[in-house]
């Protein structure tokens, strides 16, 4: 028996750190939403009690080291699963890059293995493991317009993102997402995006406010380091773009517009400097 599952990218349309806790957690306050550029995970049983892992990808460990691979090993080792399974991962969503590709894998992995295993858990129960392999995976189990909390693994959901078009630019650039959390100042941010403001424009479908309450506390880190990732975001709004942001650590920007018109424009504009660029949906 087979399943298959789509793995879908996310976007913070804001990120922020509200301190750092004595775990030495960040305290985040984030609005996530996905979109339609998405990883694809096949998942086939296998006779022998083993987990084996493939992807057309050569850039990501396909080891224990892959979080679909450390999904599934978790999975088996809680519920006590004997049978064997062997994961192709059809890879697009660009690695290590702010999209949470990794989390989303995982997630679509106890998703799949949860069916094709026939366990029956509920997707809470998937959320709490989610939340051992990291911070983003309970929320990529259950996708959708969601505010996140805690650590990230606090979540409550929210009114969907008006439909629109996401244009997605990922520098050839790696940024750590532990060295900018590291670099970042959680005690001297002046500039807080306005998170009520954002979750009031999704409640009013109020698409002017929404784009004028993007806001992510990583950026200043990261164009610091990386001031091409600045300058993609102002091409960006040069370009027409209704909002512009960077997602998560970086170094992906992206650009909403209500109009597959400005898209196709942004998208035109970008494709000359930048290999790496998208137009996908943003999934209601
Ligand atoms: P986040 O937004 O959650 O910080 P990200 O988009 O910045 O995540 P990922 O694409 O998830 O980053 O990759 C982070 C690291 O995880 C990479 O260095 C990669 O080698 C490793 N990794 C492990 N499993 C996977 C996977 N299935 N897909 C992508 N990367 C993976």
């Amino acid at each position: 028996m087979k399943v298959f599952e789509k793995a879908p990218a996310k976007i913070n349309v804001s990120l922020d750190v509200l301190h750092k806790r004595e775990d030495g957690f960040h305290e985040v306050e984030m609005v996530m939403a996905m979109v339609d550029l998405a990883d694809r995970l096949e998942m086939e049983e296998l006779p022998r009690d083993t987990i084996m892992i493939s992807s057309q990808a050569g850039y990501i460990p396909l080891d224990e080291k892959n979080l679909a691979f450390k999904a599934a090993k978790l999975l088996k080792e809680r519920c006590g699963v004997k049978q064997g399974v062997y994961i192709h991962l059809d890879k697009h969503i660009p690695v290590a890059a702010g999209l949470a590709g990794g989390s989303s894998d995982a997630a679509a992995a106890l998703r799949g293995l949860n069916r094709l295993w026939k366990l029956d858990l509920p997707l809470s129960e998937l959320q709490e493991l989610g939340a051992e392999l990291g911070s983003d995976v309970p929320y990529c189990i259950a996708g959708g317009t969601v505010l996140a909390t805690g650590r990230g693994e606090r979540l409550r959901a929210l009114p969907p993102m008006p439909s629109c078009w996401v244009v997605i630019a990922k520098p050839p650039i790696n940024v750590s997402t532990a060295d900018v959390y590291g670099r970042l100042k959680a005690d001297q941010i002046c500039d807080h995006p306005p998170t009520k403001q954002m979750i009031d424009g999704l409640v009013h479908k109020d698409w002017e406010v929404i784009c004028r309450s993007l806001g992510n506390v990583l950026e200043e880190v990261t164009f610091g380091l990386h001031p091409e990732v600045r300058r993609i975001k102002e091409t960006m709004l040069r370009l027409g773009a209704d909002g512009a942001l960077m997602s998560g650590s970086g170094p992906t920007v992206f650009a909403l517009a209500a109009k597959s018109s400005r898209a196709r424009r942004i998208y035109n504009g970008l494709k000359g400097f930048c290999k790496e660029v998208y137009v996908v949906r943003i999934l209601t």
